[in-house]
Order: C-alpha cells, then structure tokens, then sequence
C-alpha cells in the first residue's frame, strides 16, 4: 500500500502559540485509499486466558480517524478499526472533570477513581492492588511496554504506587519487585546511579534479579532471556535510528509471555499520541497513532491465531480538542483545529476483540472496564485496598 506520506504541515501551527488556540489550524494530506477491509469476526465459545489492553494515551475519535485519513484514506481502515466490538469510556476523575493520564491509568488497573497524579493510590493515598499485581499472584506472566519512559503515569499505574506521578525515580525502585517479567520502553536516566537522585544503580539490581537489560533495537532483537528490562533512550522514545517500535517491542513482549500456559496480561502504550496532541501538532499525532496502530497489528494477528486471546484498545482521556474541521480545495487535504493544549473530558473510543469482549460494548466508566477485565482474566475482584 502506497503510503502517501502524508503530512507536510502546510500552514501549520505558528511556533510561538503551541498552546493557545489563537491560531489552530493545521493542514493534513489525504491518503488515497487503498482497500476496505472486513471488520475481525467476534470469537465465541472460549474463556479469556490473555489480555492484551492498549491504550493510546490522548487518543480521541479525531486522533484516530486522522490516523487513518492520512494511512488508509477516506474508505480505509486502521487496524483497531477493524476489531468487531466497540464502546465508549467516560474518562473523568475522582477530583476532576478532566482527568490526567495517572488517574486515568489507575482507574484502568485497580477499578477505582482516584486524583489526577496519583499513581495506584486511592484518593487517601492508600495503595489499590493492580491488575498485573493479581495476575502476577495467581501465576500468570506480565508485561508493560511504553513509548515514554516506562516509569511514566501510565505504565506506572499497574506497577507501582506513588502518590504523585512525579516520583518517577521511587517508581523504578518499586519495578523491581513487581513480578512483571517484560519491561520496554524509555527512561534509563531512572535506573542509572548517575541519573538517579539516591545515586542507586538499579540497572545491577535488575539485573541480579534475572532482568536482561537491553538498551537498543538489536539487544531486543537479540535478546535471549525470559525477563527483560528494555531502556531505550533516556526518557521517552525520541524516534530516532536504534530505537525499536512500539511492534518490535510487542512482538517481543508476546513471544515471552505466551510462554507461561497460565496466561499472561500485557498492557502495551501508545504515550506520545498525547504528546502530540499537547503540541497541537496533527503530524506528530498522525504518526504516533501510525506507529501504535502497527502495535495493535502484531496483537491482533497473534489474538487470531491463538483463540484465547483479549484484545481491548482504548484511551486514558483525549488531548488537543482535536478536530477535522474542513476539506480544502479538491479534497486532498483537511484542516485541523484545536481548542486547548491540554486534555479534555469528551469520552475516548473502545474497540474489543477475542473472547468476551462484547462485555465491553456501550458506554462505560473507566473503572468498569479495569474491574472486567480483571474478572475476565479470573485474577480477582477489584478494587482492592493494600491495607498494611
Ligand atoms: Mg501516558
Ligand atoms: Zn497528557
């Protein structure tokens, strides 16, 4: 398929008001399009023995259908388009009507609404037992992989339990004794004696505990172990030569997990979709949603050949106020607007497919779909509380 690459910014937003919507217009090209694909059939008659939940952080219907304007064109689809199931989450926080991606993140992990910052806390700061947490109790094998920093909001809501996202060094520490066996994405100045603010070297500390640590695109090719630690730059991805996609690093991830006939859970990120969207920048986004969509590709061609498989994408809350506000000229560009450089509360797309993901049709809390899918993997019941 000819990708029609894509997006040369014609007007493109001004420098100077990356946050203002003054001036928030921003062309896109069109792709022609190519083919249009089935959707996945639903799988029926099996239980859920892995989950694979991906969420694109920031991503909204704007987000993902420019992604696919710019791909596949008008009558193409992304490859989470294709999934048969699809639902809507309403994404707002225990404090606020806007939620961050900690929060949001929390709420998916431990099923409960919490502050925007916190890290699996509840809103008194106790610690809210994960969903990885619980399946790493009952013996299946985990995996977290990120493009930010692994220690970022997101991922960190299923491993660790900080009451301020911020805490990222503390975050890394509380890594060590999650249990998950897969652990890829940036942010090695956490780890490293010279980067950390306590000058531990928790790069040795994994690696005593069995992690093979791997810091580019052919260690992860490359690598032999049954627990990896993947830092692939010093803080988020900066997508440059050396690094591994966000589907190398899933690929890998799978490869690992599905070794353990217990099942696994694994939580793959697309972090800088929001990243784009803060920027006001359509490329930026485009390209993210482009690389994440490849991720979900390589679950959704492994949940087919398995039968067994959960494939659950959504968002933590979507970023920009992204909008397809007008077709220019002969059709071969659209416009792009934004409202804010920050997040908004309009619910976030769901797409489903593997066993039982009809549960998660129709509108539903955030907190309902972390508390399915811990039902699902028949880990336990959340949300739990870590009394001590
Ligand atoms: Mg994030
Ligand atoms: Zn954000």
């Amino acid at each position: 398929m000819k990708r029609l690459l894509l997006l040369v910014l014609i007007l493109s937003i001004s420098t100077a008001c990356q946050d203002s919507p003054d001036n928030p217009t921003e062309n896109i090209y069109v792709a022609e399009s190519e083919f249009t694909p089935e959707l996945l059939p639903l799988v029926e008659g099996k239980t859920v023995k892995n989950i694979i939940f991906l969420i694109g952080d920031g991503t909204g219907i704007a987000q993902l259908t420019s992604g696919q304007y710019a791909t596949v064109g008008p009558d193409g689809l992304l490859h989470m388009q294709t999934m048969p199931v699809t639902g809507f989450v309403k994404t707002h926080s225990s404090d606020n009507l806007i939620t961050d991606s900690a929060s949001g993140a929390t709420a998916y992990s431990c099923g409960l609404k919490t502050y925007n910052g916190a890290i699996g806390v509840n809103p008194d700061k106790t610690p809210c037992k994960t969903i990885l947490e619980l399946a790493e109790e009952k013996g299946l094998s985990t995996g977290l992989v990120s493009t930010s920093s692994i220690t970022h909001a997101t991922p960190a809501s299923f491993a660790a339990h900080v009451e301020s996202r911020s805490m990222e060094d503390e975050i890394a520490a509380q890594f060590i004794n999650s249990g998950a066996e897969v652990l890829l994405g940036g942010g090695v100045e956490y780890f490293t004696a010279e980067g950390r603010e306590d000058s531990t070297d928790l790069i040795s500390e994994f690696s005593d505990k069995g992690y093979q640590v791997l810091l580019n695109a052919d260690d992860l090719a490359n690598s032999t172990s049954d627990r990896l630690l993947g830092l692939f730059a010093s803080d988020g991805l900066e997508r440059i030569e050396g690094e591994p996609s966000s589907a190398a690093m899933t690929s890998k991830a799978l490869e690992i997990l599905n070794k353990n006939e217990n099942g696994f859970f694994l939580m793959i990120e697309g972090s800088q979709i929001d990243w784009g969207g803060h920027g006001n920048s359509a490329e930026y986004v485009i390209n993210e949603v482009q690389d994440f969509d490849a991720a979900v590709k390589a679950a959704l061609d492994f949940a087919q050949e398995d039968g067994e498989t959960l494939v659950v994408v959504t968002a933590d809350h979507e970023t920009g106020g992204m909008t397809l506000q007008r077709q220019i000229a002969d059709g071969d560009s659209l416009e792009i607007y934004w409202t804010t450089g920050y997040h908004t509360g309009t619910p976030v797309p769901l797409m489903a497919y593997g066993p039982s993901a009809t549960e998660f049709m129709g509108w539903r809390d955030n907190t309902y779909v972390g508390k399915k899918l811990a039902e699902l993997l028949q880990v336990g019941e959340l949300p739990i509380l870590i009394e001590n």
